[in-house]
């Protein structure tokens, strides 16, 4: 697959069953979501304040 092609799957959310793990950094829990990054808030203390996880 080119550089390309892996750019368009992820604008159209062909990837977007995948769920995104999400880190706290306000209370340090660690959470999946399947919204987007910026819609997500903390499942713990509800805090805006979470980074995403980047996987290995
Ligand atoms: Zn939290």
């Amino acid at each position: 697959m080119s550089v390309v092609d892996k750019l368009k799957s992820v604008v159209t959310g062909d990837d977007s069953l995948d769920e995104t793990r999400f880190e706290c950094t306000d209370c340090g829990a660690e959470f999946g979501s399947y919204k987007e990054p910026k819609r997500v808030s903390c499942q713990e203390c509800l805090s805006r304040e979470v980074e995403p996880v980047t996987k290995a």
